[in-house]
């Protein structure tokens, strides 16, 4: 039985799962986590190379019928809320930074993106299928509309690379709306923040009231010479800052 609580489209496109698989290029040894397998689209192809693949599905009953499925050897399917996951246990265990993939339930999507951010040390890289929406607010560039808090703090540690569109005819059932897979690797040239609470707070203050300027929203914690220092102009919003410019900030507002 289907589950729209669960966010429950399954994936019949072997084109799509074929280009998803490939463009993820899973070899024997590596740390692989699968959020959401629901009926194994995308872990049986990647059993099929060889992978060892850790699962992690909330609905028991899908849960059961891919253990049924597969050997312990092949997959070791974890019965729970992805959001309960301790990424650090996990990756300890597998021995190595983990790489991860999934179709993911739309509506976990937000908050999963935090915590993973939260948890980057213990990532490789991720490929995740994504609602158009918000795969485009992850790619979104300074100057974007579509621009977020989210892809300011994921963009700072992480590439973002759009990999394919994918039409709701893609899956059954379909959704109502248009999803997107994105690749997701670790920056070789991480932004240094300073002082991390303090970038995240000002990202926060500045989405918060997105529609004020720079200097409206941060001119309690900011002067104009730290605006000009950073090359913003003071009467920009949020969304036109790129993440180096908001990096710079926040190292200004620590008096570095
Ligand atoms: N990977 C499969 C595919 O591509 O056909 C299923 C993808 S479906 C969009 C999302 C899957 O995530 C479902 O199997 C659903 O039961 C599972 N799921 C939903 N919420 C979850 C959660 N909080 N933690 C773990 N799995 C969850």
């Amino acid at each position: 039985m289907k589950r729209p609580r669960l966010g429950q489209h399954f994936l019949i496109d072997f084109g799509v799962i074929d280009r998803i698989i490939s463009r993820f290029a899973a070899r024997a040894g590596e740390g692989v986590v699968e959020i959401g397998p629901g009926r194994g689209a995308l872990t049986e192809p990647l059993i099929d190379s060889g992978v060892h693949v850790i699962a992690i599905e909330r609905d028991a009953g899908l849960a059961d019928a891919l253990r049924r499925r597969f050997s312990p050897k092949q997959l070791e399917v974890l019965t729970a809320d992805v959001l309960t996951t301790d990424w650090t246990a996990l990756a300890a265990r597998a021995g190595t930074r983990l790489r991860v993939i999934g179709n993911l339930p739309y509506q976990i999507s937000t908050p999963l993106l935090l915590q993973l951010f939260e948890a980057r040390e213990q990532l490789a890289d991720m490929l995740f299928m994504l609602q158009r929406e918000v795969a485009d607010r992850l790619s979104a560039e300074p100057g974007s509309p579509k621009r977020s808090r989210l892809s300011v703090h994921l963009r700072r540690v992480f590439a973002c690379e759009p990999v394919l569109d994918v039409p709701p005819q893609a899956f059954a059932p379909p959704p109502k709306v248009h999803s997107s897979v994105i690749a997701l690797h670790p920056r070789a040239d991480m932004i240094e923040v300073g002082d991390e609470r303090v970038f995240a707070e000002l990202v926060t203050l500045a989405f918060a009231t997105r529609r004020k300027t720079l200097k409206n929203a941060l001119g309690d914690r900011l002067t104009p010479a730290d605006f000009e220092a950073c090359g913003c102009n003071p009467q920009a919003r949020a969304q036109e800052l790129s993440v180096e410019q908001f990096a710079c900030l926040a190292r200004r507002a620590t008096g570095q």
